[in-house]
Order: C-alpha cells, then sequence, then structure tokens
C-alpha cells in the first residue's frame, strides 16, 4: 500500500504533463498513424513480465501504467491501480523490455560494387518493427538526407526510432569511395566536424584512413559542442585514439591494428593484417589485458556488432528477415553465403569466437559495452531483425541474457546521454517498450517475437510496419 501511494504521487508529479512533455510528442501524419495499434493518452499493461533493462532479474505479474507518452507507474498487479479511462492492455504470457538502444545502425545498405543505397525509409521502419527505439548512426552515406529524417521522424511525419544521426565519415585518401570525402588535414577535419554540427549532425564517426593529427583536431572540436566520436580505425591505433580522447571505439577489437608487431604511424596495414594479429593473440594474454585497462581507465566504450562479422563467418545460418530485401539484392547476399559457406580457410571460423570472449573480458573489466548491428559489410543485415539477433550473438558469446539485454537498452542509452529518458523501464522516463510473446530472460530467441513497440506511449504495430517495405529493401 505504501508503493501505491508512492506510485500515486509520483505519477501526479506536474512534470509527466508539463507543455514541454506536449511538445515532445508530435502529432503523427496519418502516414504514421496507419501504423499505430494503441494510442490512448493513459494505457494499463496488466499482469506482464517486467525486464527492466538494468539487469535485475524479470518480475512476474507487473502492472505498467503509461500516461501521456511516459511510464506514470509500475509494480506488482495487486498492487497498481488501473486509473479510469485507461485503455487496458492484458499481457498475461508476454514479458515487456525497453526499447533497443543500438548504436552502430545504418540507413544506407550495400546494394552495388562500391555503392551504398541509400534505405533511410525502409530501414527506419524496420529498426522500429525490431523493438529499436532509440539508436545512433555509425556512419552516413547519405549526407543531409540522415538528418532530415531524423527530423522528419522527431516531427511526427514519418515512422522511425529517435536517431542520433552521424555527420558523412571523417576519413583520409585510401578507402576509394566516391561517396566519402577525404580529408587533407586537421583543419579539414576541424571544418567537416562545425560544417556537420551546423547542419544537425549530433555524432562523428572516424575512419581507417584518418591520421592522429586528423582524429585528436575532429574529437576537440566535436567535444567542445558537446558530441561524441567514434571510431573504426585502422591507420590509428585503439590506444593512440584512447590517448587523444576518442569515446568510443567500433566493432570490439576486431578492427584493432594493436597487435601489428611492425604498425607504422598513421597508416593502415589493411584490415586483413589487422585481423590477422589478432587471430595470433592470446586471448588471456597481457597485451589484451594491458589495452582493456586502458580503455577502461579512459572511460572509452566499445561497440560490439556482431551481426556483420556473423555474415562472413562459414557455416552460419542464413540471417534473419532478407525477404524485405528487393530479390535481386536478396538473390546477390544469397550467392555470397553460398560462396562464405564453402570457404574452408577463413580466418573468421576461429576468430569470431575469440572476438567475443575479449568483448567479454572487456565488459567483465569494468568497460561499457555497447551493441550495434553494422547492416553495411557484404550485406544480409537486415535493420530490425539484426537488432534482435545481435542481443543473441551477445549470449552466444557468454553474456547472460538479462545482461546482453542491459547492453542494448541502458548501456547504449547511457552512452548517448539519453539514461535520463530512455534504456530501463522506470517510473518517469519515455514509455519506450517493447512487448514480446516468451520470456527472453530465459530464452534470448524471443526477442523476435515482438509484439507491439511504444515509442513515447505510442504502440506500433510491427507487422504492418514490416509489411510496408517487404520485398523493397534497397529501393527507399
Ligand atoms: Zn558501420
Amino acid at each position: 500500500m505504501r508503493y501505491r501511494s508512492l506510485l500515486t504521487v509520483l505519477a501526479s508529479l506536474p512534470l509527466l504533463s508539463s507543455p514541454e512533455l506536449r511538445a515532445q510528442r508530435p502529432t503523427l501524419s496519418a502516414a504514421v498513424r496507419s501504423y499505430v495499434a494503441v494510442d490512448s493518452p493513459i494505457v494499463a499493461l496488466t499482469h506482464v513480465r517486467v525486464i527492466d533493462g538494468t539487469g535485475a532479474p524479470a518480475r512476474d505479474d507487473q502492472t505498467l501504467i503509461i500516461r501521456d507518452g511516459r511510464i506514470a507507474a509500475l509494480g506488482a498487479a495487486r498492487s497498481v491501480a488501473v486509473p479510469s479511462g485507461a485503455q487496458v492492455v492484458d499481457l498475461t504470457g508476454k514479458t515487456v523490455i525497453p526499447g533497443l538502444v543500438m548504436v552502430h545502425e545504418h540507413l544506407f545498405y550495400p546494394t552495388g560494387p562500391g555503392v551504398y543505397g541509400n534505405v533511410a525509409e525502409s530501414f527506419t521502419r524496420l529498426y522500429l518493427a525490431g523493438g529499436v527505439t532509440s539508436m545512433r548512426t555509425g556512419g552516413n552515406m547519405n549526407g543531409f538526407g540522415e538528418i532530415g529524417i531524423k527530423r522528419a521522424i522527431d516531427a511526427g511525419k514519418k515512422p522511425g526510432p529517435w536517431i542520433d544521426a552521424t555527420a558523412p565519415y571523417l576519413e583520409g585518401p585510401g578507402l576509394g569511395l566516391d561517396q566519402v570525402h577525404e580529408l587533407t588535414g586537421p583543419d579539414d577535419a576541424r571544418r567537416m566536424v562545425n560544417f556537420w554540427a551546423d547542419a544537425g549532425a549530433t555524432s562523428f564517426k572516424a575512419y581507417m584512413h584518418i591520421t592522429r593529427a586528423e582524429l585528436g583536431a575532429a574529437i576537440v572540436e566535436a567535444h567542445k559542442r558537446g558530441l561524441k566520436v567514434t571510431g573504426h580505425l585502422c591507420s590509428v591505433t585503439y590506444r593512440e585514439a584512447a590517448a587523444l580522447g576518442i569515446d568510443d571505439l567500433d566493432h570490439g577489437f576486431f578492427v584493432s591494428t594493436d597487435f601489428v608487431a611492425d604498425k607504422k604511424p598513421d597508416e593502415c596495414p589493411g584490415q586483413g593484417a589487422g585481423m590477422t594479429a589478432l587471430g595470433a593473440a592470446d586471448p588471456a594474454g597481457d597485451v589484451l589485458r594491458s589495452l582493456i585497462a586502458d580503455l577502461v581507465r579512459r572511460h572509452v566504450a566499445l561497440t560490439s556488432t556482431p551481426t556483420v562479422f556473423e555474415t562472413f563467418v562459414p557455416g552460419r545460418p542464413l540471417p534473419p528477415g532478407l525477404d524485405v530485401l528487393e530479390p535481386q539484392l536478396r538473390a546477390q547476399f544469397e550467392a555470397r553465403h553460398a560462396a562464405t559457406a564453402a570457404n574452408t580457410t577463413s580466418i573468421f571460423s576461429s576468430l569470431f569466437a575469440k572476438e567475443l570472449a575479449m568483448e567479454l573480458a572487456f565488459a567483465r573489466a569494468g568497460g561499457l559495452l555497447l551493441v550495434g548491428t553494422d547492416p553495411t559489410g557484404g550485406g544480409g543485415v537486415i535493420a530490425g531483425y539484426s537488432n534482435q539477433r545481435a542481443l543473441e550473438l551477445l549470449v552466444e558469446g557468454g553474456f547472460t541474457p538479462l545482461e546482453a539485454i542491459r547492453i542494448g537498452t541502458l548501456n547504449g542509452a547511457t552512452f548517448l546521454g539519453r539514461a535520463n529518458r530512455a534504456g530501463s523501464i522506470v517510473v518517469g522516463k519515455d514509455a519506450d517498450l517493447v512487448v514480446i510473446a516468451g520470456d527472453p530472460s530465459t530464452r534470448i530467441g524471443d526477442v523476435r517475437n515482438v509484439q507491439i513497440v511504444f515509442k513515447q506511449g505510442i504502440g506500433y504495430d510491427p507487422a504492418k510496419l514490416i509489411e510496408s517495405v517487404k520485398g523493397k529493401v534497397g529501393l527507399f
């Protein structure tokens, strides 16, 4: 009873119906409303199992009250009163987890040799359908398009998650992709950061051929504006980047060149060389332990992207969600998957499990491990579906299901500075929730059974979102 009165007090806090909050929940366009399954000012999710995203054990038979887009009350079903006028959704046998917060997402897809097609319209729907309510893009090939769709979603014109939109890549010469600008030096890096921050980008991605001077300049400039820098590095080692103040390193240790014996400063020895050296490294040895200690000491986060690497591992199942692809893109990926299966000498056969173990060691040493899917590589990593698969792969790597869910929710929100609003199921936070049939705390694979995705208290129908893009991803 004491609990209930506390909840009543919390539910009546003026914050929960402030003009500020109303401003944050835009009027939805007819197009967005066509995907909505639940939209009432007060919603009661009753008899539901709650996994709150903090890593705490699941709690059975809970009632969760959503009011004006926020979580207004939460507790045992017998102790939380359902307010009059609430739309009641009985979730017996189902689970809610926080909306996923994933940090290496993309709004482009490898559509042809050396070309990344803009799939922002379809992928934003698929991310939401898969349970992603907040995400950072980990590099931008769409120029202003990425910032544009973020704004359209925020304004209620299009369905999709909240997006931390990256600027176009900070990359030096060497990649050979026409879509990517080649930095000419530190001044150019500073110019890029300020230009794109002015344009609305809220995050930066350093890439394989950046120099230490350019990376350092970009970090200083981004930090002046309160923005973070992540990196898929090669020319700069993890240890060098950490010393320069980078906030996050992408792809776990897969793209670290710290293990390459004859590494030359500011030169990328090639991703293959880095992986060969990593494959020869002792995962329990001093080199890795010392590197991990350095990253933890400097508060550098590490982003695991197991889904993109899984597509390179021989003998793995076809990834989920391929039927959303435009048929030619689907055939293209399936041919590559068959070729991977036939490759008897792939380094990924042994490196994949080793890498997952290194990420586990990083987290166990106190590092902030994040997760994302990276739908690039050779294709086959499908927004939404791959976010669920990423959680399964974290469990394969040794995390418990509750830890994997925390990495994919609260850890991401913490890194993005959104933990006050998202990442866990707590009274006062946004009602960003994924309703799942089953119990992912015991069977992580149940995360694939998404029934409703709430974003700011509005419940979206994943089947409708998926149907709208089926067979068409690659075209828009
Ligand atoms: Zn990426």
